[in-house]
């Protein structure tokens, strides 16, 4: 076997237990943790050299590949553990120069740590249950007695050059015969092997042993309030709540909701406020959750509250304007429940899932003995560092929708889904509903929610907006695609029937629609946006199409109403008037080829029968929609904009 092949088979298990440990939201939540491994390599000089291969900066342990490896020289990481000190940033500047490979991530804040441990494999996460034992008064006792000689221990110390550093003064002289890990207070856990599996089952051995621990002394805690009903969504206070927080952020924000019952028992707890209000569980959340979450409703209290914790801990030698929006990550309120906040619905999610964990460690930390945060100042250390080190980081430009929440009707297929697709791109959240349950499957991801529901049934239009609201915080924009185009028949053979069933769907459901989400859209951060999508029939009806053109004036007329009273509440309303789109589910290729006889057309001749002669797609009307949502339009509404490649008979 060629040293290269053996190379890649040891990265390759590398990433294989890696990967293991990054599935199990117990050991490791979204980014957190890290591992290594240390290889023999030849250097373009023909000598032999250690590598260490950790894990890279934004990669995740869960879906890591072997590029997420950072390979960095070994011999001059441990000569730098030998310093007497060294600034963080300076660290870094080190860790990237000392790479082997100059496409690689930026290695780990804690490769130093990994470099110094003389054990091959090397595994680290941040264990609910060690963070659970260790965020207690007694915590080092605990892990003592737990662990006795199996583990080396190490108090608190911001991750960085001075942890490294005291874990390489430690280490060798508390390391035993037995040593098969060690346990950073307040931070999380190590567990080290000659091989993959090795370091892997012993951390999950660890790890057992602690929440068996856990298990053992804190009995029923999670079965508490499992009886209590679930929490009611007040969906206007919610929005109201949603505008609040946007406008302190700086710009609009996803909340996302959980609610199960270790939630509810948490949220019922009377020392609630006393006990969240201590910090998080390990400083590695605090950018995302912030120190603390907001306990009840106030956002200018929240937010007054976090300008005085950020100036009484900046000092002389600090920035005091990197600083983090003042807006709040995390609410908990009795009456409302359990939000996350983002700046976009991937980030809502992120915290939703960091603050989950959470609530359960400081459950159990209560169990036994009482949660007991690390001090103020040492949160603030690690929020300052990555405030600093974001700034360092090139301004990802925000997209124009972020933070944002549109509804899309008619979303499984043509331009629903386009119009879906678009303003996704563009950064908002989308809701799609449609009677297809395709919708569901339009898109995924955090930022998409499909629902599969009748809009002619008043119930299933509530229940879209409410549940649109429980996932992102509030509506937006609101796109009115929905329709039905039935087959031509001339108005004397027009059952009444068959003209009310297309006006239930393309007038009534789209009334029924606009008048819900009224209050909603009132409560948009940047202004509520509405986009009808008409028709070419309305200015220009053709034959056989009765119900369907009269449908969609009357619903371009309940438009230019809307515009007219809406204009005080800040929503815009403007309507398109696509043609010939064919790319749509209505369409089949029959179809049109049927049609281009009839008019004894090729086909492609057909689909651009217009002024321009060009083919009008659903992504053509999709992208008109969502620039007509963007700043571009800010001052527009009542306009109606044909998109049609350019009709004589509507010009
Ligand atoms: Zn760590």
């Amino acid at each position: 076997m060629s040293k290269k092949t053996a190379i890649s088979e040891e990265l390759a298990k590398r990433v294989e237990t890696s990967r293991m440990i990054g599935a199990d939201k117990s050991l490791v939540l979204h980014g957190g943790g890290n591992t290594s491994v240390k290889l023999a390599e030849e250097d373009i000089f023909g000598q032999q050299r250690e590598v260490l291969y950790v894990k890279g900066s934004g990669w995740d342990l869960e879906t890591i590949e072997p590029q997420g490896f950072a390979p960095v020289w070994l011999e001059p990481l441990r000569r730098l553990a030998m310093l007497d000190g060294m600034t963080d940033t300076e660290m870094v500047n080190q860790l990237v120069t000392n790479l082997v490979n100059a496409n690689a991530p930026v290695p780990s804040i804690e490769t130093i740590l990994h470099a110094i441990l003389p054990y091959k494999y090397v595994d680290h996460t941040h264990a609910d249950a060690i963070l659970a034992i260790t965020n207690t008064p007694r915590g080092r006792e605990l892990i003592e007695e737990l662990y006795g000689d199996d583990v080396v221990i190490i108090p608190y110390v911001m991750p960085g050059f001075d942890l490294a550093k005291l874990v390489a003064k430690e280490f060798p002289l508390r390391r035993t015969e037995r040593t098969i890990g060690m346990v950073l207070l307040n931070h999380g856990i190590f567990s080290f092997g000659e091989t993959a599996e090795e370091s892997l089952q012993r951390m999950v051995d660890l790890v057992r042993r602690a929440q068996k621990f856990l298990r053992d002394r804190c009995g029923a805690w999670a079965c508490v309030g499992a009886t209590w009903e679930p929490t009611i969504l007040d969906s206007v206070d919610v929005v109201k709540l949603r505008r609040s927080i946007s406008l302190s952020a700086g710009g609009a924000v996803i909340m996302t909701r959980q609610d199960d019952t270790g939630v509810r028992s948490f949220l019922q707890r009377p020392d609630l406020h006393q006990i969240v209000t201590q910090g998080p569980v390990t400083p590695d959340h605090v950018i995302r959750t912030k120190r603390v979450p907001m306990v009840g409703t106030d956002v200018e209290k929240y937010t007054e509250n976090y300008r005085r914790y950020f100036s009484e801990h900046v000092d002389s030698a600090r920035d005091p304007k990197t600083m983090l929006d003042p807006a709040p990550r995390v609410v908990l309120d009795r009456r409302l429940g359990f939000w996350s906040i983002g700046r976009s619905a991937r980030d809502a999610a992120i915290v939703s899932e960091i603050y989950r964990h959470t609530i359960d460690v400081i459950q159990q930390a209560e169990a036994i003995g009482g949660y007991q945060a690390l001090p103020s100042e040492d949160i603030f250390d690690v929020e300052y560092w990555e405030l600093e080190q974001a700034k360092l980081k090139k301004n990802s430009s925000s997209l124009p929708f972020a933070g944002e929440v549109a509804l899309v009707t008619g979303a499984a297929s043509g331009i629903g889904a386009a119009t879906v697709a678009a303003l996704r791109k563009l950064g908002a959240a989308v809701i799609g509903v449609d009677v297809n349950p395709v919708v569901e499957q339009v898109a995924t991801g955090p930022d998409y929610l499909g629902i599969c529901g009748n809009l002619t049934d008043q119930r299933a239009v509530s229940a879209a907006i409410e549940r649109g609201i429980e996932r992102f915080g509030g509506l937006d924009m609101l796109i009115m695609n929905a329709g039905v185009f039935p087959k031509g028949k001339p108005i004397d053979l027009l059952p009444l029937s068959d003209w009310c069933a297309v006006m239930d769907v393309n007038l009534d459901a789209a009334f029924d629609l606009m008048n819900k989400a009224c209050p909603f859209l009132a409560l948009a951060p940047r202004g509520g946006r509405v986009v009808v999508v008409g028709s070419k029939n309305v200015p220009a009806p053709g034959p056989g199409a009765a119900a369907y053109s009269a449908s969609k004036a009357a619903l371009t007329q309940l438009a230019r109403v809307a515009a007219l009273e809406w204009g005080k509440l800040g929503i815009r309303v403007n309507v398109v008037h696509p043609n010939a789109v064919f790319d749509t589910g209505i369409w089949t290729d029959e179809i049109i080829e049927a049609r281009a006889q009839e008019y004894g057309l090729s086909v492609d001749a057909y689909k651009k029968r217009n002024l321009l002669q060009v083919e009008v797609t659903s992504n053509d009307v999709a992208r008109l929609i969502a620039e007509m949502c963007s700043s571009t339009f800010w001052k527009v509404t009542g306009a109606q904009i044909p998109i049609d490649g350019g009709n004589d008979r509507v010009i």
